[in-house]
């Protein structure tokens, strides 16, 4: 049982005649990736020396999916680590790792310590395509099979077959891109890059010959950005094609905002210049994934569905063919997943809130407030947007008893807590431990982590 008024309380409003002490704002940041720092950032620039800000996260390692979602081969996106760094470095900044909400504390046991509790928690869980089979061997949501590439504990021993020669991806999002470069480069094209040591080696030994990415719409519809598209035909092995009968004709491509006006530029030039490489990765637009099909419990097809778009609505046209599938990753987009006493909106995926605000003293940023789109940047004005919210609300705070009310009730709990300090011997460990170019070589589960941190403190 926690017991607040057993906690020092700075700020206390009682006692009119002692000098008024300065006010503290405590503000408890749940989810450590771009939107958790985003907004400690912004925290910290609004109210200085005024506010004490715990970044918590469930893994022992900070940076969520600047570690565990931006594809390995994509360093120089990952360098935006360095300025959240500086932020959790900074004296009014802690990181606390290795402790979840909902199971080792809960959301109103924080709300009762803190002004402002922030779910920056993102959008960990796959969207399920809902379709026949699709809980059969090798065929995996982009959470599982990226987090399993990226050494995500919970995905790290997920261990795709790569032994088929054929492929299916699910979606025309960056996503699906990331998933098939992974698939289609050779272990030299992942030189410098942090892929983990589990996903080179089976990666190196696959046999994928073909990869087939369906859009259920056409290629104006694509969720693709250009950087990202062009790389698809730059592969040493692989090489993109097109069918130029999916293609719109080109005046219709005048009327598009100008990134989607390149990326169609891409999708044309791969119609028309069609490589011959060992790996084929094959757009398949106007086409639904209706059925996996299955020998012995394992994906060996994709019923696909020839599909209508007239630029509004999307028709199912009955005509049905199948695809030679050994593996399927669907890159559908992502679910926030939901903590218990928290308002969660099932069919977005994300929790119920108002620009930001949940609820008294609880808020979401990022993906947990508005689904999984955009890029790393957006959530950087997402961090302020709720940080002045939150200051509207919460004013100079309310005399709560914070960070010292969190260690009073972790050491009740005993629970292992890893600060930044402890995260920077890690990240040493998986430094040393890196294959020559490479960054680091991470480690994939959390004991290894802990025991990495025991060895620095012994
Ligand atoms: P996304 O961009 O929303 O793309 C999801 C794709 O899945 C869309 O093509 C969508 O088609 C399709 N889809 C959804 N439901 C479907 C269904 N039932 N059947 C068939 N297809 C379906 O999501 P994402 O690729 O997961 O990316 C998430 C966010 O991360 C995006 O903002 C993305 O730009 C960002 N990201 C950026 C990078 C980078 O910049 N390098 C890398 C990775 C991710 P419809 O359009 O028809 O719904």
């Amino acid at each position: 049982m926690l017991l607040l008024a057993a906690f020092p309380v700075s700020g206390s409003r009682c006692g009119a005649s002692r000098r008024r002490e300065p006010f503290m704002r405590h503000i408890a940041i749940v989810g450590s990736g771009p939107a958790g720092y985003y907004t400690a950032e912004a925290a910290a620039k609004t109210w200085g020396d005024g506010v004490r800000i715990d970044v918590f996260d469930r893994l022992p390692v900070p940076f969520g999916l600047i570690r565990t979602g931006v594809a390995p081969d994509h360093q120089s996106i990952k360098g935006v680590s360095a300025r959240y760094q500086k932020t959790a470095l900074a004296d009014n900044v802690r990181f606390v790792g290795n402790v979840t909400l909902g199971e080792q504390v809960s959301v109103e046991e924080l709300r009762a310590l803190y002004d402002a509790v922030i779910l920056a928690t993102g959008a960990p869980a796959d969207r399920s395509l809902g379709i026949e089979g699709s809980d059969l061997g090798n065929v995996f949501g982009s959470a599982a099979f990226v987090g399993w590439y990226n050494g995500h504990p919970a995905f790290a021993r997920l261990d795709p077959d790569l032994t088929g020669s054929h492929v299916v991806v699910v979606g025309v999002g960056n996503v699906a891109l990331d998933v098939a470069r992974i698939l289609a480069k050779t272990p030299e094209e992942f030189a410098g890059s942090d892929i983990v040591d589990h996903a080179l080696r089976s990666l190196a030994a696959g046999k994928v010959r073909r990869i087939t990415i369906l859009g259920r719409r056409g290629p104006h519809q694509v969720q693709m950005t250009p950087k990202e598209l062009g790389e698809l035909g730059h592969l040493d092995r692989a090489a993109p094609h097109v069918d130029p009968a999916d293609l719109p004709p080109p005046e219709a491509d005048e009327g598009l905002e100008p990134g989607l006006r390149k990326s169609v530029a891409l999708l044309r030039q791969f119609a028309s210049e069609a490589q011959e490489k060992p790996i084929a990765i094959d757009f398949d637009f106007f086409a639904s994934p209706r059925r996996f099909v299955e020998s012995g419990g394992r994906v060996t097809h994709v019923e696909v569905e020839e599909t209508a778009f007239d630029g509004t609505r999307l028709a199912a046209t009955g005509r049905m063919y199948t695809i030679p599938a050994d593996l399927v990753v669907t890159c559908i987009g992502y679910r926030t997943t939901a903590i218990p006493g928290v308002p969660f909106d099932e069919a977005a995926g994300r929790f119920v809130n108002e620009d930001g605000r949940i609820g008294p003293g609880l808020y979401c940023v990022g993906w947990a407030k508005r689904g999984p789109t955009g890029t790393i940047g957006t959530n950087r004005p997402d961090g302020y947007n709720v940080i002045e919210r939150v200051e509207s609300d919460i004013g100079e705070g309310s005399g709560k008893a914070g960070r010292a009310g969190f260690d009073a009730l972790a050491a009740e709990r005993d629970l292992d807590v890893v600060t930044f300090r402890d995260w920077q011997e890690i990240e040493k460990a998986e430094a040393a431990a890196a294959r020559a170019g490479a960054p680091r070589e991470k480690f994939v589960d959390i004991e290894r982590m802990i025991a990495a941190r025991r060895k620095a403190r012994d």
